[in-house]
């Protein structure tokens, strides 16, 4: 298509760029990326193969051989001194052998669903993320923890508060200008409320460049904190006593540019469509919390007393509910799903919010959003509503949906095992 033939020709005209560097995601959302020489890559880009078998939660290794196709849509300039030289960036879409997209490639599963949705409703998913994260000292701090059993803040400061120099304040303001030269369309960003904590926020997106965007937003943190000797932490809540990480998911829906979800006359001027969308999450609250909730870690996170949801509820104002239905406009209309930790999968986020908005249940709970219904308090409890549901297997498949318990139980076990206990430490996953 047209894209396609832009790229290849941009690819082939422009001479400093050497090597394509091409991303997918695992099915935890461990972020991959492999490098292809730009001329080998102009020969060969229709015919790309690559090992499924070492992949967590991809093939089994009888039938390991995956395809790997170039989403070109998602293409971006990798800026040297953090991709290294002469580099761009691109999504890929893993198919399998069969031709289809690979269930386990949450990406294509979730680009298939908002192309359906568009071709047959003319609907455009929506979303902006609020991505936290901590920067500790030393390059390695997450690996390190475990022997440690300790996180070393760069600074004191707190909610809006640094100052010029200030290595928090340097290494925002190195990442929002990375971020502005891929294409970024930053908004503001912020120290956050615990110390050492970081928010930077770039402007809403069609759904799955918005998820790819979440990857890379982590991918420079973590490439900006270390060439200043640092780490950036996406874990949920990796000091006790301090405000956790989020990454509220601000979601709405649009049909030939006219926000649905904005109704001026609509309890907080929400529209029917969106409160039914509200109503869909809350019912399937519990079914769908590993997904966002995705590690040990998280759960230890979801603390009202810092502002954090425990509570499967929709408020306008009460930070300890799962859904919150932010002030608006016409424009600016959302539902922000507050429960979403940063080191969820972006891809199933996105799937799982949307999908079951649009096409889950509405329980008949009385006061529904109202209702006092807790989140799971630990990873085991969700792990049995997600087993248990119905509904995740309507989401995923019941293959995958089995893949994805299985890995959760397996580092969930892991590091009961390690600590001789569910709760007491984080659990560090890299991706
Ligand atoms: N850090 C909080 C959370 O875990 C959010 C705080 C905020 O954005 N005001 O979700
Ligand atoms: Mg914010
Ligand atoms: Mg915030
Ligand atoms: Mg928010």
């Amino acid at each position: 298509d047209k894209i396609q033939e832009e790229r290849l020709k941009y690819l082939t005209d422009e001479k400093r760029i050497k090597a394509v560097t091409v991303l997918f995601s695992d099915l935890e959302g461990r972020l991959h990326m492999l490098d292809y020489d730009k001329k080998f890559l102009l020969k060969s880009y229709d015919n790309l193969t690559f090992d499924g078998s070492s992949i967590r939660g991809f093939t089994a290794q009888r039938e390991s051989d995956l395809r790997l196709y170039i989403d070109w849509s998602a293409f971006y300039w990798g800026p040297a001194d953090i991709f290294g030289p002469g580099k761009v960036l691109v999504f890929g879409e893993v198919i399998s052998k069969e031709g289809k997209h690979y269930e386990a490639d949450v990406r294509g599963v979730l680009k298939t669903f908002s192309e359906t949705l568009h071709k047959k409703e003319g609907y455009t998913l929506n979303a902006a993320n609020e991505i936290e994260g901590f920067l500790f000292k030393g390059e390695d701090a997450e690996r390190r923890f475990h022997d440690t059993h300790a996180f070393e803040y760069v600074n004191t400061g707190g909610y809006y508060h640094s100052l010029p120099g200030d290595p928090l304040r340097t290494f925002i303001d190195t990442t929002a200008e990375v971020q502005r030269s891929m294409g970024f369309q930053n908004e503001k960003d912020h120290p956050e409320v615990a110390p050492s904590q970081f928010e930077i926020n770039y402007s809403y997106g069609e759904v799955v460049a918005a998820a790819d965007q979440i990857q890379l937003y982590k991918l420079i943190c973590r490439q900006v904190a270390t060439k200043m000797g640092l780490s950036a932490s996406f874990l949920p809540k990796p000091v006790v006593g301090v405000n956790g990480s989020g990454m509220h998911t601000n979601v709405s829906i649009s049909k030939g540019g006219k926000n649905l979800f904005w109704d001026p006359k609509g309890e907080e001027q929400l529209s029917s469509f969106g409160w039914s969308f509200v109503d869909r999450i809350l019912t399937h609250g519990n079914d769908i919390c590993l997904m966002l909730n995705a590690s040990v870690n998280a759960y230890r996170r979801l603390d009202p007393h810092f502002e954090a949801p425990n509570q499967i509820k929709a408020s306008p104002t009460d930070r300890g509910s799962m859904v919150r239905i932010p002030i608006g406009n016409e424009k600016s209309m959302r539902v922000e799903v507050r429960s979403v930790g940063p080191d969820a999968n972006p891809y199933m986020v996105m799937y799982s919010v949307f999908k079951t908005g649009l096409h889950g249940e509405i329980a008949k709970i009385k006061n529904l959003r109202q209702a006092e219904r807790y989140l799971p308090d630990n990873i085991y409890t969700a792990l049995e509503h997600f087993r248990l549901a119905d509904w995740t297997t309507k989401l995923l498949g019941a293959d995958v949906k089995g893949r994805y318990a299985d890995l959760k139980q397996a580092s969930a076990d892991r590091c009961a095992r390690l600590l001789g206990t569910v709760v007491k430490a984080p659990e560090v996953q890299f991706h």
